[in-house]
């Protein structure tokens, strides 16, 4: 069975393991460097990606996790997650992993809608609008060419995928649907070319 393990230092952590063992994987939160080894995969949370950056280089965390990255660990980061996989902030000199070859801008909604719902149309998990939770949330401004993008909001990136990992701007483990979280687990057991 697949090891999931989801970044325990801040965030919503909780509720991705959850929806991690809703759809059939093994999870472990990782609190510490130790923790990283014997891990098949990886979900940063929402949460604040100032202070998970933090500490991520406090506690000796970012270069393992960086490394796996660079050989191929599936990973997926939602909100700040997201924020802290692409290679690029905007305005920012924040530790990232830099899975991503993109550029996020963090709080990108503006002040006015700081929070919001919107129903987001994603063709890979199916026809039905899945229920986008938006907190304070970033968009990605440039995608590499190997980006592909799953999913906007008023032409802004807010769902995408490179080779097996996925960032969303929004927040499904805050809701019941549960498809992008299988997708996910789905996405771990493929071959990608960049993986190959
Ligand atoms: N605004 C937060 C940040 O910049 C992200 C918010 C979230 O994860 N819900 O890190």
């Amino acid at each position: 069975m697949l090891t999931v393990g989801v970044l325990a230092l801040q965030g919503a952590f909780r509720e991705h393991a959850a929806a991690v063992r809703r759809v059939g994987a093994r999870v472990r939160e990782l609190r510490q460097r130790g923790h990283i080894d014997g891990i098949d995969a990886l979900i940063i949370p929402g949460g604040e990606s100032t202070t998970i950056g933090k500490l991520l280089v406090e506690l000796d965390m970012l270069a393992p996790l960086k490394e796996r990255l660079q050989a191929g660990m599936p990973a997926y980061g939602s909100c700040a997650g997201l924020i802290l996989l692409c290679k690029t902030i905007e305005n920012s000199d924040q530790p990232s992993l830099g899975a991503l070859d993109a550029s996020a801008r963090r709080n990108a909604f503006g002040r006015q809608a700081d929070s919001f719902e919107a129903p987001l149309s994603i063709p890979e998990i199916g026809d039905a609008p899945f229920p986008g939770v938006f907190i304070r949330a970033p968009v990605i401004t440039r995608v590499g060419p190997q980006i592909r993008v799953l999913a906007s909001v008023d032409g802004r990136a807010v769902a995408v995928r490179q080779g097996r990992t996925l960032a969303t701007s929004f927040h499904p483990e805050l809701t019941r649907d549960m498809r992008l979280h299988r997708y996910f687990i789905g996405m771990c057991g493929e071959q990608t070319s960049e993986n190959l």
